[in-house]
C-alpha cells in the first residue's frame, strides 16, 4: 500500500513537471506521409534544428503511405500536446478530417510541400510547376524529337499534376508539331519506385523499346525507370528526369544514366516551415508571416496563404553547385565514375 502511494506520488510529480514543461515549451507535431523516402530525412533534420533553436519540441509520426494511418497519426500528435502541426499529406482529400479536428481545437496547420486545399492550412512548398518545366526542358535538350514516357507522381498528391502541367507547358508546342509523341503516361501509386519501374517496363514493351525520353517526376521514380531501361540495355542512351537531388540520383547524373534532378533545398523548406508553425502557434495572422503570398492555383481554386521557394535544376554541368553547397559529398556523387 505504501509502495503504491509512493509510485502515485512520483507519477504525479512527473505529470506536474511535464505540464510545466509543456506550458513553457511549444510542441510541433509533424505528420510524414512516406518517411522512407530519402528527401524527408533532410527536411526532418532542418525542422528539428529550427525548433531546437527556438526552444520548441519536435514530435512526429510516419503514415507509411497510408491515408487512414495519417488520420490517426494526427489525432495522436494532438493528444500528445502539439501546439502546431506540419503535415505532409499522403492524400490531399482524405486528410480533411484531420484539418477539421485541428481547426476545432485551434491548432494551426502548415501544409508541407504538398497542397492541402483548405484555407485553414498554411501552404509552404517549392514552385512545383517550375520543377516540371525544368525537368522537361533538360530532357528535351537531349531528345528534341521522339517518343516520350511520362512517369507521373501519386494521383493523391496535387504535386503530380502541377509537375505534369509544367512539363506539358514546355513540351506541348513540340507535341503539337508532331516532333514529340506521348507513348505512355501513368501515375505512380504512392510514388513508389517499384511501381514506376513496372509502368516503365510495360510502356517499353508496348513501344518495342522505341522510347527516346522518360520524364519521371522525382528521383525515386527515375530510379525505377532507369532500372527498367537498364534491363533493356537502354540506360544512358535515353534521357531521364527527376527531382529531390537524392544521392543515388546525383550519382546517376555523374554516371550518365539520369539527365537532371531538380534540387529543392529542403534545409530551407524545413526551417521556414518550423518558423511559420511557431509563429502561427503564437497566434500570428498568417498574412503577416514574412514572404506570404496568396495562391489559388489548386484544383479547387481555393485562396491559400502560401510561401514558395525556388528550385534549381542539376545536370552533369553544375554538379559542383550542389557539392559546394554542402548538400552531398563529392565522393558520393562521383562513386564509380
Ligand atoms: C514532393 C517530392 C517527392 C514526392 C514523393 C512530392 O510531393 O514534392 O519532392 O519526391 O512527393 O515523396
Amino acid at each position: 500500500m505504501k509502495l503504491k502511494l509512493m509510485i502515485t506520488a512520483a507519477a504525479f510529480a512527473t505529470m506536474v513537471a511535464t505540464g510545466a514543461a509543456r506550458a513553457a515549451e511549444p510542441v510541433v507535431g509533424v505528420s510524414w506521409s512516406n518517411f522512407q523516402e530519402e528527401r524527408w530525412k533532410t527536411d526532418e533534420a532542418a525542422i528539428k534544428k529550427a525548433l531546437a533553436a527556438a526552444g520548441a519540441k519536435y514530435i512526429s509520426a510516419d503514415a507509411q503511405s497510408s491515408a487512414a494511418k495519417q488520420l490517426s497519426d494526427v489525432e495522436a500528435l494532438i493528444a500528445q500536446g502539439a501546439n502546431a502541426l506540419i503535415i505532409l499529406a499522403q492524400d490531399s482529400d482524405a486528410i480533411a478530417p484531420a484539418i477539421a479536428k485541428a481547426e476545432a481545437e485551434g491548432i494551426p496547420v502548415v501544409g508541407y510541400d504538398r497542397l492541402i486545399e483548405i484555407p485553414y492550412a498554411y501552404y509552404i512548398t517549392f514552385d512545383n510547376k517550375e520543377v516540371g518545366r525544368m525537368q522537361a526542358a533538360e530532357v528535351q535538350k537531349l531528345a528534341p524529337k521522339g517518343n516520350y514516357l511520362f512517369i507521373k507522381g501519386s494521383s493523391a498528391d496535387p504535386n503530380a499534376d502541377f509537375l505534369f502541367s509544367g512539363q506539358m507547358e514546355v513540351l506541348k508546342p513540340a507535341i503539337d508539331k508532331g516532333d514529340i509523341k506521348n507513348v505512355g503516361e501513368a501515375y505512380t501509386d504512392s510514388w513508389l519506385p517499384a511501381n514506376a519501374q513496372k509502368n516503365t517496363e510495360q510502356f517499353l514493351t508496348a513501344a518495342n523499346n522505341k522510347v527516346d525520353a522518360v520524364v519521371a517526376s522525382n528521383d525515386g521514380t527515375a530510379g525505377g525507370a532507369v532500372a527498367a531501361l537498364a534491363a533493356q540495355g537502354l540506360a544512358g542512351s535515353v534521357p531521364v528526369s527527376g527531382q529531390d537531388a537524392d544521392f543515388a540520383a546525383l550519382n546517376r547524373i555523374a554516371l550518365g544514366t539520369q539527365t537532371v534532378s531538380v534540387w529543392k533545398d529542403s534545409r530551407e523548406l524545413g526551417k521556414r516551415a518550423a518558423e511559420i508553425a511557431l509563429q502561427l502557434a503564437k497566434g500570428a495572422d498568417p498574412k503577416s508571416v514574412e514572404g506570404t503570398t496568396t495562391f489559388s492555383g489548386g484544383p479547387k481554386k481555393v485562396s491559400m496563404n502560401s510561401t514558395f521557394l525556388k528550385p534549381v535544376p542539376i545536370t552533369k554541368d553544375n554538379l559542383d553547385v550542389i557539392i559546394e553547397a554542402g548538400w552531398v559529398p563529392k565522393a558520393t556523387v562521383c562513386q564509380g565514375v
